[in-house]
């Protein structure tokens, strides 16, 4: 049986606020989380996390993530800062951001993290070397689809007002790959980030169908009809080193799962929070359709496993 992977990209949700975490406890690692989990056990799978290293910073939190190690997850890298266009920056960046990170899940779950996935999909000649400087199995921080640059705008004008964010294309170093990169596993070098090389890290590609590219993630469930959706994920399904992208904002809602005190003090920033205002019972059941597609087609399993398997079985595209 094929094997697919539910990747979450566990972007926590009091991070974009700037809320001070210290004080105020992040439910996306508690009450969100379970969510995630109560879906595990019913149709018995694990996840493969990645997280950002700075929420690991609370005590409580790394314990979280801890028990969920513990339980048979997989926990990855997702950055220190998740910095948008993160390959954009100083190299000397990049790489304390892919090594802090990687030293404190060590430090957490007592095991190096595999896996690697770049905030907003940015990566860099230097992200590349970096993770195979740390023994990294694979990274899944290629998009090759030209919808990021619709993303990209989107993510743009949702942080307008920070000075800080900067997820302009034109300063991106992975712009072939964005544009016309491949879309089958295959093996990355710094030296040439778009196109299969003999040797490397093992890159799996975000999913995509169709000659136009269309990114298969959970996302996408928000966007379309569940019924094309559906038909997309089982098209993305049949080929090698595929994984669903989830993030917790798809299972969650800001009125109910934050704290009274927060949805007020940032009531206008709450505003334009991407599909947050969805009830819970709707995204329980997009949810739950996209993880009854996949585990009556395929054995869920975790990236980590999906990746070992394309490496043993050389099915990576040939450079
Ligand atoms: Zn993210």
């Amino acid at each position: 049986m094929k094997k697919v992977a539910l990747n979450v990209n566990f972007d926590s949700l009091y991070f974009p606020l700037s809320i001070d975490r210290k004080r105020n406890l992040d439910p996306t690692f508690f009450k969100v989380a379970d969510r995630f989990f109560e879906m595990a056990k019913k149709y018995d799978f694990k996840f493969s996390i990645y997280v950002i290293g700075r929420d690991l910073e609370n005590e409580r939190v790394a314990d979280q993530v801890k028990k969920w190690h513990e339980a048979g997850h997989e926990i990855g890298n997702h950055s220190w800062t998740h910095h948008g266009n993160l390959g954009a920056t100083e190299p000397q960046k990049q790489k304390d951001e892919i090594m802090r990170t990687h030293e404190r899940i060590t430090e957490v779950i007592g095991e190096e993290p595999k896996g690697y996935i770049s905030p907003t999909w940015s990566m860099s000649p230097t992200s590349i070397q970096t993770l195979l400087d740390l023994g990294y199995i694979y990274d899944t921080s290629a998009f090759p689809s030209p919808v990021m640059l619709a993303a990209i705008a989107k993510l743009k004008f949702n942080s307008r007002t920070d000075q800080k964010f900067d997820a302009n294309f034109m300063s991106r170093n992975d712009k072939r790959v964005l544009l016309y990169g491949t879309r089958k596993p295959y093996l990355i070098r710094p030296e040439k980030l778009h196109k299969p090389n003999t040797e490397g890290l093992l890159m799996l590609p975000v999913p995509t169908v169709t000659p136009m590219r269309l990114p298969v993630w959970h996302t996408m469930a928000f966007m379309w009809p569940l019924k094309i959706h559906l038909w997309a994920l089982k098209q993305a399904m049949k080929k090698d080193g595929f994984y669903y992208i989830m993030h917790p904002a798809d299972i969650a809602n800001y009125e109910e799962d934050f704290d009274p005190a927060i949805v007020k003090e940032y009531k206008d920033e709450l505003a334009v929070f991407e599909r947050m205002s969805d009830t819970i019972e709707k995204k329980m059941y997009l949810f739950e359709s996209a993880i009854k597609t996949m585990s009556t087609n395929a054995k869920l399993v975790t990236v980590r496993e999906v990746a070992e398997d394309i490496l043993k079985e050389k099915k990576y595209a040939q450079g």
